[in-house]
This record gives C-alpha cells, sequence and structure tokens, in this order.
C-alpha cells in the first residue's frame, strides 16, 4: 500500500474551515497548548493567524508478507497479532497526544499501514468508537482505510462500512497475474477483481491503488491494466511509478524495469486515458471524478496538519508561532512499550525557518493547481518574500507559473519535480 505519496480543490475540501484561529476559544482556554505557544514569542517565531485543517492518521504496522519493493513501516506479521495490545497502546498515544491538539476539530481519518484490513471486525470498530469518543469528529468526516484484496472478505468488508469507514483505498497494483507476483503479491488478478467487486457494492467512494512501469511490463499490459480498473468507474485512482526505494529486496536484487522511454510512453498514456475518461490530474500520482478529490491527502498536500498515532506514524502541527513535527517508534514492540511507559514518541523537532519555504514546496508543487500566494502565508505564518528567490529563478527556467493568485508547476516542472522543489532548500 502507498500511504503518504503523497490532489486541487475539490467540492468537499471547499468546506474545510479553518479551525482554531487565534481569536477563538482554543487559544482562550489557559490549558491549551495553542496558549501555551504564546510563550514561544521569541523574535523570529513564526505568525500564524488561522491553524489549518487538522487530519488524523491511524497506522497499523503488520502484512502477511513483505512486497520486495515496499520500503513503509510495515513488518511481516509472525503467528497471532497482538491486536488489542496494539489498540490499547493507540488509546494511550492518543490519549497523551489530545493536549496537543486541544479543541481541534478532525476533518479526516485515514487508517493506513502496513495492512489495516488485517484488523478484525471488532477491532476496527473499537478503534472507530475511541477515535469518536476521545476527538471532536467533523460531522461530514472523511474515513479512510486501505485494504489489500489478499486479506479482503466480503462480511468483514461490510462491517468496515458498518464502523463508519465511508472511504476504501485498495492496494491492487496490478490486474495481471505474471506482474502481481513479480511483485510479491499475496493476491492473484482474480481476488484482485473481487475485491475491487465487492468495494464498488459497499462503498460509493473508493480509490484503487496501481502501479506501472513494471519488471517486463510492456505499454500494452499497462493500458490493459488501467482499462481493467477503469471498468470500475472507480472515484479516485492513485497510479505511481515503480520506484527502487533503497532498503528494499528490489533494491538488493534490482529486476528487468522498462526504460525511461517506455515508462515515459506509459505516463503519457495514462494522462490521455484518465482525461478522456473525465478524470481531473489533480497531484502527480492522483486522478479524480469531480468532487472525488482524497480530501485527507489533500490537507497533506495543501502543508495542512495531521496527528499521526500508532507505531511509527508522523505528525505535523501547528501553534501560533511554532510547527512541529513528531515521529513515532517504529517497531511495533519498542511502540507498545513506550506507549505504556507514557512517551511513544521517539523523535520531535521544531520547524526552522529556513527549512519552512522547502517543506511547503515538497507537499504544494505535487498540486498540478499549486498553491495561492495567501496559502503561504496562512500555513507557514512567513511572508511571500521568504521565497521570492527560488520562485523567480525556477520561473525563469520554465518550471514554475505564477501570477498574483496561483503559484503552479508547468508541465516541464511536474517532469522535473525533484529539481524544482530542490530549489526551495534553505528558504
Ligand atoms: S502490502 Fe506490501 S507494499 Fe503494502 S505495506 Fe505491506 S509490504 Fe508494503
Amino acid at each position: 500500500m502507498i500511504p503518504i505519496k503523497l490532489v486541487g480543490i475539490g467540492a468537499k475540501a471547499d468546506k474545510i474551515d479553518k479551525p482554531g484561529t487565534v481569536a477563538d476559544p482554543t487559544l482562550a482556554d489557559p490549558r491549551s497548548p495553542a496558549a501555551s505557544a504564546l510563550q514561544y514569542l521569541q523574535p523570529g517565531g513564526l505568525q500564524l493567524t488561522a491553524l489549518p485543517p487538522l487530519s488524523l492518521y491511524i497506522h497499523f504496522p503488520w502484512c502477511v508478507r513483505k512486497c520486495p519493493y515496499c520500503d513503509f513501516n510495515s513488518h511481516e506479521a509472525k503467528g497471532e497479532l497482538p491486536e488489542q495490545a496494539y489498540l490499547d497502546a493507540v488509546r494511550l498515544d492518543l490519549e497523551q497526544t489530545l493536549p496537543l491538539i486541544w479543541g481541534r476539530k478532525i476533518y479526516t481519518v485515514f487508517i493506513g499501514g502496513g495492512t489495516p484490513s488485517l484488523l478484525s471486525a471488532r477491532g476496527l470498530d473499537q478503534l472507530l468508537s475511541m477515535v469518536r469518543t476521545l476527538l471532536p469528529l467533523d460531522i461530514d468526516a472523511e474515513i479512510t482505510m486501505e485494504a489489500n484484496p489478499g486479506t479482503f472478505e466480503a462480511e468483514k468488508f461490510k462491517s468496515y462500512r458498518a464502523s463508519g469507514v465511508n472511504r476504501l483505498s485498495i492496494g491492487i497494483q496490478s490486474f495481471n497475474a505474471g506482474h502481481l507476483q513479480a511483485l510479491g503479491r499475496i493476491h492473484d488478478d482474480g481476488e484482485a477483481r473481487r475485491a475491487v467487486e465487492i468495494a464498488a457494492a459497499n462503498f460509493d467512494n473508493f480509490n484503487l491503488d496501481l502501479m506501472y512501469a513494471l519488471p517486463t511490463q510492456t505499454l500494452e499490459q499497462a493500458r490493459q491494466d488501467l482499462a481493467t480498473a477503469l471498468s470500475y468507474r472507480p472515484p479516485h485512482l492513485s497510479l505511481y511509478h515503480l520506484t527502487m526505494e533503497p532498503n528494499t529486496v528490489f533494491a538488493k536484487y534490482p529486476p528487468v524495469l522498462p526504460d525511461d522511454d517506455a515508462s515515459a510512453d506509459m505516463q503519457d498514456m495514462i494522462a490521455a486515458t484518465m482525461a478522456a475518461h473525465g478524470y481531473g490530474h489533480y497531484e502527480v500520482s492522483a486522478f479524480a471524478q469531480p468532487g472525488r478529490r482524497a480530501r485527507h491527502n489533500l490537507n497533506y498536500w495543501e502543508f495542512g496538519d495531521y496527528l499521526g498515532i500508532g507505531a511509527g506514524a508522523h505528525s505535523k502541527l501547528s501553534f501560533p508561532h511554532r510547527i512541529i513535527r513528531q515521529a513515532r517508534f517504529k517497531q511495533p514492540e519498542s511502540y507498545m512499550r513506550a506507549a505504556q511507559a507514557g512517551n511513544p514518541v521517539q523523535e520531535e523537532f521544531e520547524i526552522a525557518r529556513a527549512d519552512m519555504g522547502f517543506e511547503f514546496a515538497l507537499n504544494t508543487l505535487r498540486l498540478t493547481e499549486g498553491f495561492s500566494p495567501n496559502l503561504f502565508g496562512e500555513r507557514t505564518g512567513m511572508g511571500i518574500n521568504a521565497i521570492e528567490a527560488p520562485l523567480n529563478a525556477a520561473e525563469a527556467r520554465g518550471l514554475l507559473y505564477r501570477d498574483h493568485k496561483i503559484i503552479r508547476p508547468t508541465e516541464l516542472g511536474l517532469r522535473f519535480l525533484n529539481d524544482l522543489q530542490q530549489m526551495f532548500l534553505g528558504t
């Protein structure tokens, strides 16, 4: 599965208002971290006039088997999973973190992994009840869960919907038996099709993850995979180029991959096919029918806030004069012990002013519609002049388009996104 490969403004995203402005009760309450953050009024501190929308990410760190291309925090399940112990740790984690998000509403929830569909129906129900009890969930909250075809069972699946999950993201990767095998996936092409049928029967909102540029894949095979996916009319499709990540089996034993020209042809085919089928290409790898953009991911890409709980989960949380990042212990056992001991956070730091422009660009320039100059100010607490130099340089190189309302990558900028993002380093 693909958690944070980390979409424009969909109809639903437009409804996201701004929780926790500096004038609101969040700050009036002296116990709130936002209020205590006022103590950080050192010169050079940020000036956030409003806090961004807040999302919740919950990580489930186990899979049936580790895929050879995967660099996510996923661990092969050996024997029975300590499901209840893990859910208890997640609850403790959330309870201990609550003071950091005092009074803020949650607009989206994402249960990712790993393979969260390994959770029992009862376990998921317990998890979502816990979230509803401890957090103010927006009435219209998008609640997404990742699922793998190999762990699919219609009954369990229906119960996920009954527990409150309203969006499913299925790690199909391919409908081709040979390519699924080459990717080390535990599901076959029949299970992939059955999974999508069950998803479509139970969820009106779902995403399919597909990969291309797979070992020995031809353009025609990539076209067939896409045609099969589109035949189910998924509201959202994420199309990822297979990449060789360090510390994976594929990095050590690289398979034969299509060359750069062949994968560029696949990319062109995907763009043309998706446009012809009415899908908007709103982020590097994400395509959606109108009104179906992934609100959770969109919040990442718009440099919104997220609280990540569970093993190895990351958080980004804003306060009026600083923005912090946190990472939880990665190994499930260490995480559970640390949560019991009262500190599941392994690392926490404040984003330095000098890194803010790059961090913002790293996310927002993934969006085909880019960002407005106002958004930069709202999310970073800094003036747009802080990134004037790289903006001018990128514009001069044809990587960026800008006017008074919008700053977005050009087609060339999207193609050389790494180069474009790197230009913001140190701003
Ligand atoms: S199913 Fe495979 S790709 Fe997805 S998280 Fe597990 S190991 Fe990684």
